[in-house]
Protein backbone atom coordinates (compact mmCIF):
# COMPACT_ATOMS: atom_id res chain seq x y z
CA UNK A 1 0.00 0.00 0.00
CA UNK A 2 0.94 3.29 -1.07
CA UNK A 3 0.50 6.05 1.60
CA UNK A 4 0.08 10.01 0.99
CA UNK A 5 -0.22 13.57 2.58
CA UNK A 6 -3.78 13.76 3.67
CA UNK A 7 -5.74 16.17 2.30
CA UNK A 8 -4.56 19.89 3.60
CA UNK A 9 -1.17 18.89 4.82
CA UNK A 10 2.25 19.36 3.36
CA UNK A 11 5.59 18.03 3.48
CA UNK A 12 8.18 20.94 3.83
CA UNK A 13 11.00 19.44 1.64
CA UNK A 14 14.99 20.22 2.07
CA UNK A 15 14.69 22.08 -1.28
CA UNK A 16 12.83 24.83 0.37
CA UNK A 17 12.91 24.67 4.18
CA UNK A 18 16.06 27.34 3.90
CA UNK A 19 12.74 29.62 3.04
CA UNK A 20 10.99 28.84 6.25
CA UNK A 21 13.83 28.61 8.72
CA UNK A 22 15.31 32.45 7.01
CA UNK A 23 11.60 33.67 7.92
CA UNK A 24 11.56 31.79 11.56
CA UNK A 25 14.40 33.41 12.37
CA UNK A 26 13.56 36.63 11.04
CA UNK A 27 10.23 36.73 13.18
CA UNK A 28 12.31 35.50 16.38
CA UNK A 29 14.85 38.38 15.96
CA UNK A 30 12.87 41.47 15.30
CA UNK A 31 10.46 40.25 18.83
CA UNK A 32 13.92 39.54 20.58
CA UNK A 33 14.60 42.92 19.91
CA UNK A 34 11.56 44.60 21.36
CA UNK A 35 11.79 42.13 24.73
CA UNK A 36 9.32 39.40 23.39
CA UNK A 37 10.28 36.09 24.34
CA UNK A 38 9.47 33.11 22.79
CA UNK A 39 6.18 30.84 24.44
CA UNK A 40 5.67 26.77 23.08
CA UNK A 41 2.23 25.52 23.95
CA UNK A 42 0.34 22.20 23.38
CA UNK A 43 -0.78 21.23 20.11
CA UNK A 44 -4.09 20.24 21.80
CA UNK A 45 -6.01 21.14 24.50
CA UNK A 46 -9.68 20.79 26.06
CA UNK A 47 -11.98 21.55 23.40
CA UNK A 48 -14.06 24.42 25.95
CA UNK A 49 -10.94 26.39 25.95
CA UNK A 50 -11.46 27.10 22.17
CA UNK A 51 -15.28 27.26 22.90
CA UNK A 52 -14.71 30.17 25.64
CA UNK A 53 -11.42 32.05 24.53
CA UNK A 54 -11.88 31.82 20.64
CA UNK A 55 -15.72 32.56 20.77
CA UNK A 56 -18.34 29.72 20.19
CA UNK A 57 -20.42 31.84 17.67
CA UNK A 58 -17.11 32.07 15.15
CA UNK A 59 -16.98 29.73 11.99
CA UNK A 60 -13.62 28.46 13.32
CA UNK A 61 -15.41 26.94 16.71
CA UNK A 62 -18.55 26.14 15.23
CA UNK A 63 -17.40 24.55 11.80
CA UNK A 64 -13.88 23.80 11.31
CA UNK A 65 -12.15 22.65 14.65
CA UNK A 66 -10.39 19.24 14.89
CA UNK A 67 -12.29 17.78 18.08
CA UNK A 68 -11.80 14.57 19.26
CA UNK A 69 -12.77 12.28 21.84
CA UNK A 70 -9.37 10.94 23.35
CA UNK A 71 -9.52 7.24 25.03
CA UNK A 72 -10.03 8.77 28.64
CA UNK A 73 -13.42 10.16 26.92
CA UNK A 74 -12.01 13.72 27.34
CA UNK A 75 -13.06 16.29 24.50
CA UNK A 76 -9.38 17.40 22.73
CA UNK A 77 -9.13 19.81 19.53
CA UNK A 78 -6.11 20.46 17.73
CA UNK A 79 -5.41 24.33 18.47
CA UNK A 80 -6.77 26.04 15.46
CA UNK A 81 -4.83 28.94 16.30
CA UNK A 82 -2.46 30.23 19.37
CA UNK A 83 -4.10 33.03 21.14
CA UNK A 84 -6.39 30.96 23.35
CA UNK A 85 -3.56 28.65 24.45
CA UNK A 86 -1.17 31.13 25.15
CA UNK A 87 -4.21 33.12 27.14
CA UNK A 88 -4.48 29.41 29.30
CA UNK A 89 -0.86 29.66 29.92
CA UNK A 90 -0.46 32.96 30.98
CA UNK A 91 -3.12 32.29 33.64
CA UNK A 92 -2.02 28.65 34.67
CA UNK A 93 1.56 29.54 35.25
CA UNK A 94 1.06 33.16 37.09
CA UNK A 95 2.75 35.34 34.76
CA UNK A 96 -0.43 37.63 35.64
CA UNK A 97 2.02 38.52 38.83
CA UNK A 98 4.88 39.11 36.18
CA UNK A 99 5.83 43.08 35.91
CA UNK A 100 3.56 44.42 32.97
CA UNK A 101 3.81 44.27 29.75
CA UNK A 102 4.01 40.34 29.85
CA UNK A 103 5.75 40.18 26.21
CA UNK A 104 5.11 36.66 24.02
CA UNK A 105 5.43 35.53 20.88
CA UNK A 106 4.91 32.21 18.97
CA UNK A 107 5.53 29.94 15.76
CA UNK A 108 3.27 27.10 15.59
CA UNK A 109 1.48 25.03 13.29
CA UNK A 110 -2.37 25.17 13.89
CA UNK A 111 -5.13 22.88 12.29
CA UNK A 112 -8.60 24.22 11.06
CA UNK A 113 -11.16 22.06 8.73
CA UNK A 114 -11.14 24.63 5.58
CA UNK A 115 -12.60 24.23 2.37
CA UNK A 116 -9.56 23.33 -0.18
CA UNK A 117 -8.34 26.30 -1.93
CA UNK A 118 -4.78 27.28 -3.01
CA UNK A 119 -2.26 28.46 -0.57
CA UNK A 120 -4.57 27.19 2.16
CA UNK A 121 -4.20 24.53 4.00
CA UNK A 122 -5.69 22.09 6.92
CA UNK A 123 -2.34 22.16 8.73
CA UNK A 124 -0.99 25.98 8.77
CA UNK A 125 1.91 27.90 10.06
CA UNK A 126 1.48 30.71 12.27
CA UNK A 127 4.07 33.52 13.81
CA UNK A 128 1.78 35.64 16.03
CA UNK A 129 2.54 37.12 19.32
CA UNK A 130 0.44 38.59 22.22
CA UNK A 131 1.45 41.63 24.82
CA UNK A 132 -0.57 41.28 28.38
CA UNK A 133 -1.28 44.00 30.86
CA UNK A 134 -0.66 47.15 28.88
CA UNK A 135 -3.86 49.40 28.57
CA UNK A 136 -2.84 52.39 26.60
CA UNK A 137 -2.47 52.82 22.55
CA UNK A 138 1.38 52.47 22.99
CA UNK A 139 1.42 48.83 22.73
CA UNK A 140 -1.41 48.70 19.93
CA UNK A 141 1.48 51.06 18.07
CA UNK A 142 4.24 48.63 19.22
CA UNK A 143 3.15 45.73 17.89
CA UNK A 144 1.61 46.87 14.72
CA UNK A 145 5.67 48.32 14.63
CA UNK A 146 6.98 44.36 15.22
CA UNK A 147 5.14 43.60 11.93
CA UNK A 148 6.43 46.81 10.06
CA UNK A 149 9.85 46.03 10.82
CA UNK A 150 9.52 42.36 10.05
CA UNK A 151 8.05 43.02 6.52
CA UNK A 152 11.10 45.47 6.13
CA UNK A 153 13.68 43.12 7.17
CA UNK A 154 12.30 40.42 4.82
CA UNK A 155 12.26 42.80 2.11
CA UNK A 156 8.68 43.03 1.10
CA UNK A 157 6.94 46.19 0.08
CA UNK A 158 3.60 47.32 -0.88
CA UNK A 159 2.25 45.74 2.29
CA UNK A 160 -0.55 48.36 3.25
CA UNK A 161 -1.87 48.64 6.96
CA UNK A 162 -5.45 49.07 7.66
CA UNK A 163 -6.54 49.79 11.49
CA UNK A 164 -10.37 50.43 12.81
CA UNK A 165 -11.38 50.37 16.30
CA UNK A 166 -14.58 48.17 17.81
CA UNK A 167 -14.80 49.85 20.40
CA UNK A 168 -15.73 48.38 24.07
CA UNK A 169 -18.55 46.72 25.20
CA UNK A 170 -20.62 50.03 26.26
CA UNK A 171 -20.32 51.64 22.73
CA UNK A 172 -20.78 48.15 21.27
CA UNK A 173 -24.22 47.75 22.96
CA UNK A 174 -25.13 50.93 21.74
CA UNK A 175 -24.43 49.96 18.29
CA UNK A 176 -25.68 46.66 18.06
CA UNK A 177 -29.33 48.24 18.69
CA UNK A 178 -28.69 50.73 15.79
CA UNK A 179 -27.04 47.75 13.79
CA UNK A 180 -30.14 45.72 14.61
CA UNK A 181 -32.43 48.46 13.76
CA UNK A 182 -30.60 48.56 10.78
CA UNK A 183 -30.83 45.10 9.90
CA UNK A 184 -34.51 44.13 11.24
CA UNK A 185 -36.33 44.81 7.75
CA UNK A 186 -33.99 43.25 5.80
CA UNK A 187 -33.34 39.72 7.89
CA UNK A 188 -34.90 37.78 5.50
CA UNK A 189 -32.43 38.66 2.56
CA UNK A 190 -29.49 37.54 4.93
CA UNK A 191 -27.85 34.15 4.92
CA UNK A 192 -29.08 31.78 7.33
CA UNK A 193 -25.48 32.53 9.78
CA UNK A 194 -26.58 36.22 9.65
CA UNK A 195 -30.18 35.40 11.09
CA UNK A 196 -28.15 34.05 14.00
CA UNK A 197 -25.46 36.76 14.24
CA UNK A 198 -28.75 38.74 13.94
CA UNK A 199 -29.12 37.77 17.64
CA UNK A 200 -25.88 36.82 19.14
CA UNK A 201 -23.31 39.27 17.20
CA UNK A 202 -24.55 41.37 14.86
CA UNK A 203 -21.11 43.20 14.55
CA UNK A 204 -20.26 40.15 12.50
CA UNK A 205 -22.69 40.49 10.31
CA UNK A 206 -20.63 43.10 8.63
CA UNK A 207 -17.69 40.44 7.19
CA UNK A 208 -20.13 38.29 5.98
CA UNK A 209 -18.65 35.96 3.27
CA UNK A 210 -21.83 35.69 2.07
CA UNK A 211 -23.78 39.03 2.31
CA UNK A 212 -20.76 41.33 2.58
CA UNK A 213 -21.28 42.81 -1.10
CA UNK A 214 -24.95 43.78 -0.35
CA UNK A 215 -25.77 47.18 -0.37
CA UNK A 216 -27.36 46.69 2.80
CA UNK A 217 -24.38 45.47 4.38
CA UNK A 218 -22.68 48.44 2.83
CA UNK A 219 -24.54 50.90 4.44
CA UNK A 220 -24.56 49.50 7.42
CA UNK A 221 -23.73 52.44 10.49
CA UNK A 222 -20.19 52.12 10.86
CA UNK A 223 -19.14 51.65 14.75
CA UNK A 224 -16.26 53.89 14.45
CA UNK A 225 -19.03 56.85 14.16
CA UNK A 226 -20.41 55.46 17.22
CA UNK A 227 -17.28 54.65 19.59
CA UNK A 228 -17.31 56.44 23.82
CA UNK A 229 -15.20 59.11 24.51
CA UNK A 230 -12.43 56.33 25.97
CA UNK A 231 -12.65 54.03 23.14
CA UNK A 232 -11.94 57.41 20.63
CA UNK A 233 -9.26 58.74 22.60
CA UNK A 234 -7.69 55.52 22.45
CA UNK A 235 -7.80 55.26 18.55
CA UNK A 236 -6.73 59.10 18.55
CA UNK A 237 -3.61 57.71 20.32
CA UNK A 238 -2.84 54.95 18.29
CA UNK A 239 -3.03 56.96 15.29
CA UNK A 240 -0.69 59.70 16.20
CA UNK A 241 1.73 56.95 17.84
CA UNK A 242 1.94 55.65 14.30
CA UNK A 243 2.45 58.99 12.74
CA UNK A 244 5.52 59.59 15.15
CA UNK A 245 6.98 56.70 14.24
CA UNK A 246 6.10 56.86 10.40
CA UNK A 247 4.57 53.58 10.19
CA UNK A 248 1.48 54.26 7.51
CA UNK A 249 -2.00 53.11 7.58
CA UNK A 250 -5.55 53.52 6.21
CA UNK A 251 -8.56 53.79 8.54
CA UNK A 252 -10.50 51.00 7.53
CA UNK A 253 -14.23 50.34 9.68
CA UNK A 254 -14.76 47.09 7.72
CA UNK A 255 -12.25 44.99 9.63
CA UNK A 256 -14.58 43.94 12.72
CA UNK A 257 -12.17 40.41 13.13
CA UNK A 258 -13.96 37.24 13.28
CA UNK A 259 -13.42 36.34 16.82
CA UNK A 260 -15.46 37.46 19.68
CA UNK A 261 -12.53 38.61 22.24
CA UNK A 262 -11.58 42.05 19.76
CA UNK A 263 -12.14 45.07 21.51
CA UNK A 264 -10.86 48.80 20.55
CA UNK A 265 -7.94 48.43 18.27
CA UNK A 266 -7.92 45.94 15.02
CA UNK A 267 -5.17 45.94 12.86
CA UNK A 268 -4.56 43.83 9.30
CA UNK A 269 -1.69 43.74 6.56
CA UNK A 270 -2.52 43.33 3.21
CA UNK A 271 -1.06 42.86 0.27
CA UNK A 272 -1.70 45.49 -2.49
CA UNK A 273 0.51 43.28 -5.19
CA UNK A 274 -1.43 42.46 -8.16
CA UNK A 275 -1.58 38.66 -8.04
CA UNK A 276 -1.27 38.21 -4.63
CA UNK A 277 -3.81 41.12 -2.71
CA UNK A 278 -5.04 39.43 0.86
CA UNK A 279 -4.25 39.98 4.99
CA UNK A 280 -1.12 38.69 5.46
CA UNK A 281 -1.78 39.23 9.21
CA UNK A 282 -4.86 40.44 11.32
CA UNK A 283 -4.35 41.20 14.98
CA UNK A 284 -5.89 43.47 17.54
CA UNK A 285 -7.17 43.98 21.31
CA UNK A 286 -9.02 41.72 23.45
CA UNK A 287 -9.42 42.95 26.90
CA UNK A 288 -11.78 41.01 27.43
CA UNK A 289 -10.27 37.48 27.08
CA UNK A 290 -8.42 36.70 30.30
CA UNK A 291 -11.59 37.64 32.39
CA UNK A 292 -13.44 35.68 30.27
CA UNK A 293 -10.94 32.50 31.01
CA UNK A 294 -11.40 33.07 34.58
CA UNK A 295 -8.06 35.10 35.03
CA UNK A 296 -7.62 38.40 36.42
CA UNK A 297 -9.11 40.89 34.02
CA UNK A 298 -5.83 41.68 32.37
CA UNK A 299 -5.85 43.97 28.65
CA UNK A 300 -4.17 41.65 25.96
CA UNK A 301 -3.48 42.47 22.06
CA UNK A 302 -1.51 40.58 19.92
CA UNK A 303 -1.71 39.12 16.35
CA UNK A 304 -1.37 36.08 13.75
CA UNK A 305 0.41 35.93 10.91
CA UNK A 306 0.05 33.26 8.36
CA UNK A 307 3.58 32.06 7.27
CA UNK A 308 2.43 29.95 4.21
CA UNK A 309 0.91 33.41 2.77
CA UNK A 310 3.82 35.58 3.97
CA UNK A 311 6.05 33.12 1.90
CA UNK A 312 3.69 33.43 -1.16
CA UNK A 313 4.43 36.82 -1.44
CA UNK A 314 7.91 36.35 -1.07
CA UNK A 315 7.96 34.70 -4.09
CA UNK A 316 5.64 36.87 -6.06
CA UNK A 317 8.08 39.98 -4.79
CA UNK A 318 10.85 38.11 -6.22
CA UNK A 319 12.24 38.21 -2.15
CA UNK A 320 13.06 34.71 -1.14
CA UNK A 321 16.46 34.21 0.51
CA UNK A 322 18.91 32.38 -1.41
CA UNK A 323 19.44 28.64 -0.30
CA UNK A 324 22.63 28.17 2.09
CA UNK A 325 24.87 26.16 1.33
CA UNK A 326 25.45 24.55 4.84
CA UNK A 327 28.70 21.97 3.50
CA UNK A 328 30.97 24.73 2.72
CA UNK A 329 34.15 22.22 1.71
CA UNK A 330 34.46 18.70 0.05
CA UNK A 331 37.25 16.61 1.19
CA UNK A 332 38.23 14.22 -1.77
CA UNK A 333 40.49 11.10 -1.06
CA UNK A 334 42.99 9.97 -3.23
CA UNK A 335 43.79 6.63 -1.09
CA UNK A 336 42.91 4.79 1.77
CA UNK A 337 45.59 6.39 3.54
CA UNK A 338 44.50 9.74 2.55
CA UNK A 339 40.72 8.60 3.52
CA UNK A 340 41.79 8.40 7.34
CA UNK A 341 43.07 11.67 6.82
CA UNK A 342 39.70 12.76 5.14
CA UNK A 343 37.40 11.50 8.04
CA UNK A 344 39.97 12.76 10.92
CA UNK A 345 40.09 16.08 9.34
CA UNK A 346 36.25 16.64 8.57
CA UNK A 347 35.79 15.71 12.20
CA UNK A 348 38.23 18.56 13.27
CA UNK A 349 36.14 20.81 10.91
CA UNK A 350 32.35 19.66 11.85
CA UNK A 351 34.03 19.94 15.90
CA UNK A 352 34.54 24.02 15.18
CA UNK A 353 31.36 24.58 13.37
CA UNK A 354 32.36 24.20 9.51
CA UNK A 355 29.91 21.91 7.69
CA UNK A 356 32.11 19.30 5.05
CA UNK A 357 31.95 15.87 3.72
CA UNK A 358 33.54 13.20 2.55
CA UNK A 359 33.10 10.13 0.37
CA UNK A 360 31.62 7.20 2.43
CA UNK A 361 30.50 5.67 -0.93
CA UNK A 362 33.62 3.85 -1.75
CA UNK A 363 33.59 6.38 -4.93
CA UNK A 364 36.37 6.70 -7.56
CA UNK A 365 37.87 10.10 -7.25
CA UNK A 366 36.23 10.42 -10.56
CA UNK A 367 32.73 10.18 -8.98
CA UNK A 368 33.89 11.94 -5.73
CA UNK A 369 34.15 15.27 -7.96
CA UNK A 370 31.58 14.75 -9.88
CA UNK A 371 29.33 14.44 -6.77
CA UNK A 372 30.68 17.43 -5.19
CA UNK A 373 29.70 19.32 -8.19
CA UNK A 374 26.31 18.06 -8.62
CA UNK A 375 26.16 19.24 -4.64
CA UNK A 376 27.21 22.52 -5.34
CA UNK A 377 30.07 22.74 -2.59
CA UNK A 378 31.85 26.04 -2.98
CA UNK A 379 35.27 24.76 -1.90
CA UNK A 380 37.00 21.34 -2.26
CA UNK A 381 40.22 20.06 -0.95
CA UNK A 382 42.30 16.88 -2.45
CA UNK A 383 44.31 14.42 0.01
CA UNK A 384 46.15 12.26 -1.75
CA UNK A 385 49.58 10.43 -1.32
CA UNK A 386 51.86 13.26 -2.27
CA UNK A 387 49.72 15.94 -0.35
CA UNK A 388 50.41 13.64 3.01
CA UNK A 389 53.84 13.19 2.42
CA UNK A 390 54.32 17.31 2.40
CA UNK A 391 51.57 18.22 4.81
CA UNK A 392 49.98 20.63 2.27
CA UNK A 393 46.96 20.42 0.75
CA UNK A 394 44.94 23.30 -1.84
CA UNK A 395 42.24 24.57 -0.97
CA UNK A 396 39.93 25.22 -3.94
CA UNK A 397 37.44 28.01 -4.50
CA UNK A 398 35.42 26.60 -6.97
CA UNK A 399 33.34 29.49 -8.06
CA UNK A 400 36.41 30.68 -9.81
CA UNK A 401 39.36 28.15 -9.73
CA UNK A 402 41.77 29.89 -7.22
CA UNK A 403 43.90 27.55 -5.65
CA UNK A 404 45.19 28.46 -2.13
CA UNK A 405 47.85 26.59 -0.47
CA UNK A 406 47.29 25.33 3.06
CA UNK A 407 49.49 23.49 5.57
CA UNK A 408 47.25 20.15 6.63
CA UNK A 409 47.44 21.14 10.46
CA UNK A 410 45.94 24.79 9.61
CA UNK A 411 43.11 23.69 7.81
CA UNK A 412 40.84 24.23 10.55
CA UNK A 413 42.09 27.85 11.14
CA UNK A 414 42.51 28.47 7.26
CA UNK A 415 38.50 27.44 6.71
CA UNK A 416 37.12 29.35 10.07
CA UNK A 417 38.83 32.35 8.82
CA UNK A 418 37.83 32.16 5.08
CA UNK A 419 35.35 30.05 4.20
CA UNK A 420 32.54 30.57 6.87
ZN1 LIG B 1 -16.07 52.22 24.18
ZN1 LIG C 1 -24.50 36.50 5.90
Amino acid sequence: MKFSAQKGTKDILPSEIYRWQKAEQTFASVCHSFGYEEIRIPTFEQTDLFARGVGDTTDVVTKEMYTFEDKGGRSITLRPEGTAGVARSFIENGMTSLPTPVRLFYNITAFRYEKMQKGRYREFHQFGLEAFGAEGPSIDAEIISVVDIFFKKMGLENIGLRINSIGCPKCRAEYNKLLKDHFRPHIGEMCEDCRERFEKNPLRMIDCKIDGSKDIVKNAPRLIDYLCEDCKAHFEGLKSELDALGVKYEIDPNIVRGLDYYSRTVFEFVSENVGTQGTICGGGRYDGLIGIMDGPATPGIGFAMGVERLLIEAEAQGKLPEKPSHVRLYVAAMSDAAKKTASKLCYDLRLAGIGCETDLAGRSFRAQMKYAGKQEIPYLVVIGDDELANGEVKIKNMANGEETPVKLDEIVKYCQDNIV
